[in-house]
């Protein structure tokens, strides 16, 4: 990844470039070091995760989509009375895209999002949400804390979001990223989903080249996983309202929020609720093994015009929009974070989003303030 002028940028090469990509690196006298000399030795085979959900060991390990899928249908019957299965959208290959509904004792509250797995090889982020998700229902009656936020948000958990891609990830190429649009005329497939939102499509930190590893598509909203998405969050936003949306990606340990669409922009009019809730959720995820995040408006990582969290934002009108970037923090293991780290990971996002939700549910005005033409 590219952050800002004069930051080191990661990149990986086939064996047979790797030469004459050193060559030219040091012909340029580019300071380069080699992080990891052969990426495949550390794509460890995932074969071996036989657990069952009532077992914990499930929640130590990579799933696959339909271990996933099979998940949710399973996680729903084991807790009828918490958790429901609601559609949120639809993948390019027609797939359904389902949301993890866990609600507390009323019905019809203001909405939570967690959306897992946008980017197909950030495989931790669909094993946290499956994590948070399970500390939720289990916590229920038993954390008085969960209790209280449980009975006034609904929260809804997408485990996968970019499934088409996830499922390739497996099967195929285990850093895959976009989706799986065919992308008609074109030698490459897919479209990175996180440039395919509505605010300030196709400008900074996107690209219009199909080859490109962030292409944001043919125009705003084009794929099936946004479209369907977009109309769903605003549904929940006329419906109940929708206060936090939380965009979970790999890695970097990053919490930040709008904007993002372009560097030196003036912060948001809820920048201040937006940053304190952040400090929140770091300050408690600190707490636990002392894992150190970067609290900042977005685009200060570096620059995504038609990424979520502003379109969450903006358009969804979720006030507090974030998005996180979860372990590692840097690129020694990168995408490839080793399982024995998913349960840790689980464990302190969940603090993490517990103490920003307890912070969010007392704000008394928790309604994104309008932001009629973008700065
Ligand atoms: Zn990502």
């Amino acid at each position: 990844m590219s952050h800002t002028l004069d930051d080191p940028t990661d990149v990986m090469v086939p064996p047979r470039v790797a030469g004459r990509v050193q060559d030219f690196l040091k012909r340029r006298k580019l300071e380069y070091s080699v992080l990891i000399e052969n990426v495949e030795d550390l794509i460890e085979p995932q074969a071996t995760c036989a657990y069952d959900i009532t077992q914990e060991e499930f929640y130590t390990c990579y799933h696959t989509l339909d271990e996933i899928d099979t998940w949710m249908v399973n996680f729903e019957a084991l807790y009828p009375e918490r958790v429901s299965i609601v559609q949120a959208s639809t993948t390019h290959e027609g797939k359904d895209i389902k949301a993890i509904k866990i609600s507390g004792k009323n019905a019809n509250n203001p909405a939570v999002v967690f959306l897992g797995g946008i980017h197909a090889r950030e495989w931790i982020s669909p094993a946290t949400m499956l994590n948070i998700a399970k500390k939720l229902v289990e916590n229920y009656g038993v954390d008085e804390d969960i209790m209280s936020i449980l009975d006034f948000y609904d929260i809804y958990i997408v485990p996968v979001f970019n499934k088409d891609g996830y499922d390739f990830s497996w099967t195929d190429d285990r850093m895959w990223r976009k989706n799986r649009n065919p992308n008609s005329g074109a030698a490459c497939v897919g479209v990175d989903l996180n440039r395919n939102w509505n605010v300030d499509f196709g400008g900074d930190g996107a690209n219009n080249l199909k080859c490109s590893e962030v292409y944001h598509g043919t125009g705003p909203l084009s794929e099936a996983e946004t479209s369907g998405l977009d109309e769903w969050a605003r549904a929940l936003q006329a419906s109940s309202g929708l206060h936090v949306f939380i965009d979970f990606h790999s890695y970097g340990l990053y919490w930040m929020w709008p904007w993002g669409y372009r560097t030196g922009l003036p912060p948001t009019p809820d920048n201040d609720e937006q940053k304190t809730g952040a400090e929140h959720a770091t300050t408690a995820l600190q707490d636990v093994f002392g894992t150190t995040y970067k609290v900042h408006n977005s685009a200060l990582m570096y620059a995504a015009a038609g990424a979520t969290e502003d379109w969450a934002y903006h358009t969804a009108g979720a006030k507090y929009s974030y998005i996180v970037e979860l372990r590692p923090e840097s690129s020694d293991v990168g995408f490839l974070l080793p399982d024995s780290q998913i349960e840790a990971t689980g464990i302190e996002t969940f603090e993490g989003v517990k103490a920003l939700l307890l912070y969010t549910s007392t704000d008394p005005d928790p309604v994104a303030k309008k932001v009629d033409v973008l700065p």
